[in-house]
């Protein structure tokens, strides 16, 4: 039983095979750290577990994508490939550093779809044509959105607005690229009505995929300073599912399910602990809606994106 849609069904049904995603790190910066907006970042965002550090370590992008795709080739036969560029934000700067970019992963050997993260306030109709051009069979925007409110972005420190947000989803859907928000819960001063506010109003855009997690707290982030002093508080696991939950149950029923829970590096997190365990945060998921005989998009009502 499939209580919601999942990226691997997803791309199983276009491409027939498996497709793995290949994280990249192509050396871009974040106008949230370089000073730009901001030098602090985002309260959650530890600047070493932003990015992978290959790109500054000397490793070139096709020496990444090649070196990780013989990984998972050894292990799985018939696999299609994802590249995506993951570290910080991959449209930022000038349009030639985009395009200089896209040029390294042009006719690498099973790419089929290209991801790339960024944010709503690093793009414009020229940078999303420029990602529209690339070869590839999909083409997916990984766009940071957090919250749908303006208070919550501002005291995160996001440094945009929810309407740059809805500007990008606009520029992508006119050059057909597909958008995932990413979306956090958790975040301080939401309770789980504001959480759901941001769901519908990824509802209403033209938004084909979610990547869902918790707020969880690393190391070296300004987040860690507001949870040492007692001013932020993680939810817990089972909070976190029944949170999950209403998201799913609210969710336009087309949405692909990209990721419903986070994935922190266990030397960089400091709470919530139970956050290490991702397949028993599924489960949870699973289970409850299961129970419940819940599915993706029952609660959602209808309305033109
Ligand atoms: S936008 Fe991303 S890379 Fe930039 S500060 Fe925020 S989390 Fe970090």
């Amino acid at each position: 039983m499939k209580y919601y849609n999942t990226l691997s069904d997803y791309w199983k049904k276009i491409f027939n095979t498996r497709v793995q995603k290949i994280p990249l790190d192509a050396g871009f910066d974040c106008p949230n750290r370089d000073g730009t907006l901001s030098r602090n970042g985002c309260i959650f965002c530890n600047p070493s577990g932003s990015g992978t550090g290959l790109y500054a370590g000397g490793m070139g992008l096709k020496e990444q994508y090649l070196y990780l795709r013989d990984k998972y080739l050894a292990r799985h036969k018939n696999l299609v490939f994802a590249a995506y560029l993951q570290s910080y934000s991959n449209t930022y700067g000038p349009k030639s550093q985009l395009e200089l970019t896209l040029q390294q992963l042009e006719f690498l050997p099973g790419v089929e779809v290209l991801c790339v993260g960024t944010r709503p306030d690093c793009l414009d109709r020229e940078k999303i044509s420029i990602l529209a051009e690339f070869p590839a069979r999909e083409i997916w925007l990984e766009l940071g959105l957090q919250s749908c409110s303006r208070d919550t972005l501002k005291l995160i420190n996001r440094g945009h607005t929810p309407l740059d947000f809805e500007y990008a989803c606009g520029l992508a859907r006119e050059q057909g690229l597909k958008v995932c928000a990413h979306i956090i819960a958790g975040l301080p001063g939401e309770n789980l009505q504001i959480f759901l506010n941001t769901i519908d109003f990824v509802n209403r855009l033209p938004v084909q995929g979610i990547k869902l997690h918790n707020l969880y707290v690393c190391k070296n982030t300004p987040l860690a300073r507001w949870w040492m002093q007692g001013h932020y508080t993680p939810l817990g696991r089972e909070e976190y599912v029944q949170w999950a939950v209403a998201a799913l149950t609210s969710l336009r029923p087309d949405i692909v399910i990209h990721r419903i829970t986070g994935d922190p590096a266990v030397n960089e997190l400091l709470a919530p602990a139970w956050s290490k365990n991702k397949s028993a945060t599924i489960n949870d998921i699973q289970e409850t809606m299961h129970i419940k005989n819940l599915s993706q998009g029952m609660n959602f009502n209808t309305i033109d994106p």
